[in-house]
């Protein structure tokens, strides 16, 4: 990504965003115009934003198939926790001073099937904040009061923020599938979904397994309990890891080579959960698929119930986050470093660190 445009800050009506251009566009942070809330929205007080590798895929074009949704000169962002700041007409679920999470599903239609049956993280007519609409990236977001959350005491916004697009994935992923005593979890990739997925399976009674190319986070998901470690490379011993049945693999990189080994490592009669979008094609071989009786789930987001779940567990101390913490005027940067996969854990934006 190219140059990074820094103003100081001014007071008035205006904010620090990082702004994406277009699909394939630059990246700068920028000057804007403070948002206002209309009516059934609040305006957030940014304290914390996490930055997920959909913002990577969302800079870079990678889903044509969802090109027309990305708004241009669009504000990057969607693990947000802030404060509510002022609610616009016809809210009255929340109060200025609450501290509350916005997720990357911004609305649904509320009618659908799905919506009408609490599954509205799979309604197609979704609209997602940083993607269709401004994000949190920036000083302040505007999100639709029906679809955020409170978010309870005993957790920092930091640690918070990254729960709110990978944390509450892979739990959704992982409460949607039965995880539980007695079963085996694969993780194929452990950078922030991950390694909650280890600690998520642990709390709920699980073994988990990590796998990774990168030998610092299979050292952390240790730490974090996971109960075997596998470094992914050309000599791997595949049939050592499937031979621990793994019942559910949980996919959170988007390789093509991720998804290929979790058809490699899964059980018979498992289940693969889908959690990181590639950018094209993935070749899988069905006839494997098929003579093994898996099962694919395909995980977009969570809902917002699964969310206040996992704030609560997060809260009471049984999930924790591995951030690091910068201003939003190193976002150029940490999204490149995203991309070049040099981060372990999560990168959280403070707005406000900038004005030291
Ligand atoms: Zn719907
Ligand atoms: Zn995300």
């Amino acid at each position: 990504m190219d140059t990074i445009l820094f103003l100081k800050p001014s007071e008035g009506k205006v904010m620090k965003a990082v702004k994406l251009s277009e699909p394939n566009g630059t990246v700068t942070v920028q000057e804007v115009e403070k948002p206002q809330p209309s009516a059934g929205e609040v305006l957030i007080k940014v304290e914390a934003s996490g930055l997920c590798y959909t913002d990577v895929h969302i800079c870079d074009g990678d889903w044509a198939v969802l090109d027309e949704q990305i708004k241009r000169d669009l504000t990057l962002g969607h693990e947000a926790i802030g404060i509510v700041e002022a609610v616009g007409p016809g809210v009255s679920d929340f109060v200025v001073g609450d501290r509350v999470a916005a997720p990357f599903l911004r609305s649904s239609c509320g009618k659908c099937k799905k919506c009408r049956t609490g599954h509205e993280n799979h309604c197609s007519q979704a609209t997602a904040l940083g993607m269709s609409h401004d994000g949190s990236h920036a000083d302040f977001v505007v999100a639709l009061a029906d679809y955020i959350v409170a978010v309870p005491d005993g957790i920092a916004p930091a640690q918070a923020a990254p729960l709110v697009c990978a944390g509450m994935t892979v739990y959704g992923a992982m409460r949607d599938a039965g995880v539980g005593v007695g079963t085996n979890v694969g993780v194929i990739g452990v950078g922030g979904q991950g390694l909650y997925a280890i600690q998520l399976g642990k709390v709920m009674g699980a073994k988990t397994y990590a796998m990774d190319l990168d030998a610092a986070k299979t050292e952390l998901a240790m730490e974090l309990g996971a109960d075997g470690a596998f470094i992914i490379s050309d000599d791997t011993d595949i049939a050592a890891i499937a031979y621990l049945e793994l019942d559910f693999v949980i996919v959170t990189a988007p390789s093509d080579a991720a998804h290929q080994l979790a058809l490699a490592i899964v059980a018979f009669g498992g289940t693969i959960s889908l959690c990181a979008v590639p950018a094209g094609e993935t070749p899988l071989s069905m006839p494997i698929a098929i003579f093994k009786g898996i099962t694919f789930v395909s995980q977009g987001v969570a809902t917002r119930q699964q969310l206040k779940e996992l704030l609560a567990l997060a809260a009471d101390g049984h999930i924790k986050s591995h951030v690091e913490i910068r201003p939003l005027s190193a976002a150029p940067k940490a999204i490149e470093e995203l991309r070049d996969r040099s981060i372990v854990g999560r990168v959280v934006f403070v707005p406000g660190l900038d004005q030291s």
